[in-house]
């Protein structure tokens, strides 16, 4: 756990709908020696894993993905919404509070067999990171962690994943949302 990171982070009450805590990171990302300790703490934790792509979701995790990736010496790949990839791709619908959503990735981004981290800003239901975990392991990727800025645990995300087989791991954790 990393106290002077959370304390980075900001909470929007009833954003973007009422009764949503919307904890914002924007201010973590502003903050030069905040944004570098968020990279440095996961690299550290995932260097020398063998580690060749990190995969970030659309969007908060591309802006932690790429400098995680880069520091580790691997690729990046993209988990996308819905119709923002150009080439040969795969999808996974998956289910929101209210109504559904999509994440998408290309079917050449990873080579069978090639280690991968999963990389979000925030785990709630853990729906978003299991679809992602999904589309990375169809398109033969070895899935090694799920890392999270922040985990919600009050959502249940991290146990959903945990039971569906895979590891997570989450810088901060924000009670009672
Ligand atoms: P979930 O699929 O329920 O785990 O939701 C995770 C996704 O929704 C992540 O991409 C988050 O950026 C976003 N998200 C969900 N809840 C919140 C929240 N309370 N504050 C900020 N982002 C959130």
């Amino acid at each position: 756990m990393s106290p002077s990171i959370k304390s980075l982070i900001r909470t929007i009450p009833d954003f973007p709908k009422p009764g949503i805590q919307f904890r914002d990171i924007t201010t973590l990302l502003a903050d030069a020696e905040g944004l570098k300790l968020t990279i440095d703490l996961l690299a550290d934790r995932y260097r020398n894993k063998g580690i060749s792509k990190v995969a970030g979701i659309e969007s908060r995790g591309f802006i932690l993905g790429a400098p995680l990736a880069i520091a580790l010496g691997a690729g990046f790949v993209p988990i996308r919404k819905p119709g923002k990839l150009p080439g040969e791709k795969i999808g996974l619908d998956y289910q929101l509070e209210y109504g559904h959503d999509r994440v998408e990735i290309h079917v050449d981004a990873i080579a069978r067999g090639e280690k991968v981290l999963l990389v979000d800003d925030l785990i709630a239901t853990g729906g978003t990171a299991l679809a992602a975990a999904s589309l990375i392991e169809q398109v033969g990727g070895a899935l090694l962690e799920c890392a999270f800025v922040i985990d919600l645990p009050d959502l249940g995300g991290r146990e959903r994943l945990h039971a569906a087989g895979y590891s997570t791991y989450a810088l901060c954790e924000f009670e009672g949302d």
